[in-house]
């Protein structure tokens, strides 16, 4: 097989056998094919689009370039949750408790912030002394113990998606459906997991921005979920605006701790419910979903997935103290109240705005190597649809620095549209639910399923 002849297949729009792609993904594993000719590979597959059989190969090859976990002798259902990025999506920080407090196993292997999105990793990183470079043995022993670990993509998980993942970002291929799907579900069918619920993101915060783009990506993740013998779901959920007031890491993880103890705000309290419902419908804790969201509001009220989110913090390596006392928590030196201009209703957020926002402060990283501070963010105090007087606040800015300060001020005021002509209610927080074959009867009336054998869809 010639690398050329393969990358010539596809730019004229044929369809790759399954011989093929194992041929250009062990290659380039094995740093046996340059960047240059995997690049111009990923672009023809972005432009011609792929075959149902095609993405499945891509993500099987993918998959088995390190190693799939076997977790067999762990017992319980060993369910996760994947989120395609936003800004203030911090769910898992508290699902995972919650699931493992509620009998699931929930091996979590997550990522770091993308763009302007935040990652699971630079969160948990801001709760002093909490590692997530655990070793795959001690992830192991973790689960075993609490039933719960979050930690980073080790060397040994889909090797295969680090490195395309690294050439995708600088050569214009993150955007295609197909291999957003290869990339995250190679990642997650190698954690040993018997159920997965994808949160799938639509709108101005989101890489999919589109819900019908977000739909189509949702519907190829669970068909390669469910044939690779998983049961999945995907929620579409509203991404037009910030999830929850705060976006910046330690203070997402206060807000976290805020819902474990009961409280925190409606929108990430009932989405962390609704996902969390749907993990213990799946990991077959609960007959129904409702029961499910009914079980997670329980282990809330009776502070058991508070103190289990305590038990993984000082298992990791982390403070717990720091949970019961968020001041322990790294504070930013200053903070700035970003006053309104003017009298009326916010009618919308430009979601990606505020995340760039929170980046510009240090809360995220414009280049690989960056370090991320993890005091930085925002606290927004109106959200769409409330009312706002001139001159009160909408968002209180934490920085350490002024030196991008007024860069960040700028991204922030711009992000609110104030009208004074009409009230705007916010989008619905669950759009769809796209059900497979294994949950479409619980995901009932309002879902949408997963019947397309095929998809060749170029971006
Ligand atoms: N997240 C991933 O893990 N991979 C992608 O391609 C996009 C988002």
């Amino acid at each position: 097989m010639r690398v050329v002849d393969i990358i010539r297949k596809k730019r004229d729009g044929g369809e790759l056998s399954k011989a093929e792609i194992e041929f250009m993904v062990a290659g380039y594993t094995r740093d046996e094919i340059p960047d240059y000719q995997v690049s111009s590979w990923l672009m023809a597959l972005l432009v011609k689009g792929m075959s149902g059989a095609e993405l499945a190969a891509l993500t099987e090859a993918m998959l088995n370039s390190g190693e799939v976990l076997d977790l067999s002798e762990i017992p319980g259902r060993k369910v996760d949750k994947h989120s395609t990025g936003g800004v203030g999506d911090k769910t898992s920080l508290v699902l995972a408790p919650v699931a493992a407090a509620g009998g699931l196993k929930v091996p979590m292997i997550s990522g770091r912030g993308l763009g302007h999105t935040g990652g699971t990793l630079d969160k948990l990183e801001s709760i002093p002394g909490f590692n997530v470079n655990l070793s795959l043995d001690e992830f192991r022993s973790m689960l075993h113990e609490c039933g719960c670990s979050l930690i980073g993509q080790t060397k040994e998980i889909a090797p295969a998606d680090k490195k395309l993942y690294a050439l995708r970002d600088v050569t214009g291929t993150v955007e295609s459906p197909n291999l957003i799907c290869a990339s995250i579900m190679s990642k997650k069918l190698a954690e040993g997991i018997d159920a997965l619920v994808l949160d799938v993101k639509t709108g101005s915060g989101a890489f999919m921005k589109k819900e019908e783009d977000a739909v189509h990506l949702a519907k190829l993740m669970v068909e390669t979920g469910e044939r690779m013998g998983k049961r999945t779901l995907a929620l579409i959920t509203d991404m037009d605006q910030p999830l929850g007031n705060c976006v910046g890491n330690a203070l997402e993880v206060i807000e976290c701790v805020q819902v474990l103890k009961g409280g925190g705000p409606e929108d990430l309290r009932q989405l962390c419910l609704e996902l969390c419902g749907w993990m213990f419908y799946l990991g077959e804790r609960t007959a129904t979903v409702e029961e499910g969201r009914a079980l997670a509001t329980r282990i809330i009220e009776d502070g058991s997935g508070l103190e289990k989110f305590k038990e993984i913090v000082r298992l990791q390596g982390g403070d717990p103290a720091a949970v019961d006392d968020v001041s322990r928590l790294p504070q930013a030196q200053h903070t700035m109240e970003l006053r309104s201009k003017h009298t009326g209703f916010v009618a919308a957020i430009a979601c990606e705005q505020v995340g760039t926002a929170t980046v510009v402060l240090g809360g995220g990283r414009e280049r690989k190597e960056d370090d991320v501070d993890p005091a930085v963010g925002l606290v927004l105090h109106k959200k769409v649809g409330d009312a706002v007087a001139e001159g009160e606040s909408l968002a209180t800015i934490h920085y350490n620095s002024d030196a991008r300060l007024d860069e960040a001020i700028a991204l922030l005021e711009g992000a609110y549209r104030i009208t004074n002509t009409a009230r705007y209610m916010p989008q619905p927080l669950v759009r769809r639910v796209i059900a497979g074959a294994t949950s479409a009867a619980a995901a009932g009336e309002n879902s949408e399923g997963t019947t397309r054998a095929e998809t060749s869809w170029p971006y």
